[in-house]
């Protein structure tokens, strides 16, 4: 059996816990590996290695630091199709997808050389006869991240990226589910010239996660993953004083006004419900129909379902591979149970869709008649199922999306400039799409929800990222002459 160690050092190392969690190939439902769960001293071994790491990277110049990140953006475009078919054997998204994961992640690369002009700071001459007042960026120290399973390559770039670039020691704990693309990603940065101990990655659970956590040489923690768990990091981790952003779930609504293009709305809901089998934090799981074109649009949508291709995510043709572990499959089939029970119709029933036989697959599910008291409605299902809420008015429809609890992405289908531009305004969620049914920012404009969906005060990438991943130092110099020198016992002006 293949065993997935850590990565300490620069090297593959293997865990001493004694406790391992098997990895999965969803698409056939079997074991393909093994990986080690760190125990507190392990956590202990990494720390040490990267702190000791961080003091020699701290110093190094900006060009040795954006010349690593160009050579690892290439090392990185080139193997893309690489990364790409390991994301898809052990997540089971299909490979077009996970290269479309890869691709976003090198956007944040490519942010990363950048660099140097991100952490200019800023200065003001003159305050005072001779003095001048300047602010610097420095880089925190030891940072960790621990990451979901959905997205395994593309939220670790989302951090360590600008980590690093900032002059930091980053550590990656991703999910015990899918940990391979992060060794990977290790491998290729030491072989960028990255020096050992920069980058580490900790594989592990809630033990490692709690330990990095407490860990006193741990200067940030950068978490995505479930709103409970998100909570739970970043309650835990601001009581042990670190700086934090912790990203959580979300339900992400897509409203549709009766003057949209029908085509291109039911176009962009199956796209964005049912890709990467709706395990997206920006994947559509809410349509709102306002008023008079729901039945069309349901009806649109319920025609495409039978077109989506189904199947192993290596297969070419493949637009939707299974989920990540059968008890998850398993839960969501529970959910859409108990909507048929409580009401909600399904127009189109994942249950009875013809799928492979092996594997973790559910298919493409359709709910109209949704209410907003439905479990349906209110939970996160993570899976392929699109619930569609009715309501009379735009005012409604608004109403509805900000007393949700969630406020991650949402998306406005309309040909009405000034219904648009009153959405994106009022809406309380954190990425508004206009005809864009998955507004992830690109790397340059941060990414992060509101309210349930985010814990912390930064967005996570770009320009907060940055301001995450460093801090401020303000300088008051003054180079008098000295022949004007006396003493003043007085509280310094500025005259
Ligand atoms: P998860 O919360 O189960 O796990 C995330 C990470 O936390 C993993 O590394 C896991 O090992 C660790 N973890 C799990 N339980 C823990 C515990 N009790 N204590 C400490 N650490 C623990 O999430 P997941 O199932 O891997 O990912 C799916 C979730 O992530 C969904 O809710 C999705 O919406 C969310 N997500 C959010 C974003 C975003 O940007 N907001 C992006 C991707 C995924």
């Amino acid at each position: 059996m293949r065993r997935i160690q850590h990565f300490i050092d620069g090297q593959h190392t293997p865990g001493s816990s004694g406790r391992v969690s098997d990895v999965y190939d969803p698409a056939t439902g079997k074991v393909q590996a093994q990986v080690d769960l760190a125990s507190v001293s392990e956590v202990n071994q990494v720390v040490a290695s990267a702190t000791k790491a961080a003091i020699g990277w701290s110093e190094s110049s900006l060009t040795q630091r954006t010349q690593i990140m160009f050579r690892f953006r290439e090392l990185l475009a080139a193997r893309t199709d690489e990364l790409a078919k390991v994301i898809s054997s052990e997540h089971g998204k299909v490979v077009s997808d996970a290269a479309g994961e890869v691709a976003r992640g090198l956007e944040n690369v490519e942010f990363a050389c950048g660099i140097a002009h991100h952490l200019k700071g800023e200065i003001n001459e003159q305050v005072s006869d001779g003095i001048e007042v300047y602010s610097l960026r420095q880089p925190l120290g030891v940072v960790a991240g621990i990451t979901p399973f959905n997205f395994p390559a593309m939220v670790p770039a989302w951090m360590f990226a600008t980590a690093i670039a900032c002059g930091n020691a980053f550590i990656c704990k991703p999910s015990e589910r899918d940990p391979s693309a992060a060794m990977l990603i290790a491998e290729w940065l030491i072989e960028a010239g990255l020096p050992p101990g920069v980058f580490s990655v900790l594989n592990g659970d809630k033990e490692a996660v709690d330990a990095l956590i407490d860990h006193e040489d741990v200067a940030a923690i950068s978490f995505v993953g479930s709103t409970p768990i998100a909570s739970y990091v970043y309650e835990r981790a601001t009581n042990a004083g670190k700086r934090v952003q912790a990203l959580g779930g979300a339900k992400n609504h897509m409203l549709v006004l009766p003057d949209a293009d029908i085509d291109m709305a039911a176009d962009a809901a199956v796209s964005a419900a049912y890709g990467s089998a709706g395990e997206r934090c920006m994947a559509v799981s809410a349509l709102v129909a306002v008023g008079s074109i729901a039945d069309e649009l349901v009806q649109a949508i319920a025609n495409r379902i039978p077109e989506v291709k189904i199947g192993p995510g290596t297969e070419p043709e493949a637009e939707m591979g299974p989920l990540i572990t059968q008890e998850h499959r398993d839960r969501v089939a529970g959910y859409v149970e108990r909507a048929k029970e409580a009401g909600a119709v399904a127009v189109v029933d994942g249950a009875t869709a013809d799928l492979p036989s092996d594997g973790f697959f559910y298919g493409p599910t359709l709910l109209d008649e949704v209410t907003s008291e439905m479990e349906c409605y209110r939970d996160e299902i993570f899976g392929p199922v699109l619930s569609v809420v009715r309501v009379e008015t735009f005012r409604d429809a608004i109403d509805l999306i900000n007393s949700n609890p969630f406020g991650n992405g949402t998306a406005i289908f309309t040909r009405d400039g000034g219904a648009a531009r009153q959405f994106q305004h009022e809406v309380q969620v954190g990425m508004v799409g206009i005809n864009v049914p998955i507004p992830v920012p690109v790397a340059y404009h941060s990414f992060g929800g509101w309210k349930s969906s985010l814990f912390g005060d930064t967005h996570m990438y770009g320009p907060e990222g940055v301001r995450f991943y460093s801090r401020a130092k303000a300088v008051t110099a003054r180079w008098p002459d000295p022949s004007s020198s006396q003493v003043d016992l007085g509280f310094p002006r500025n005259d």
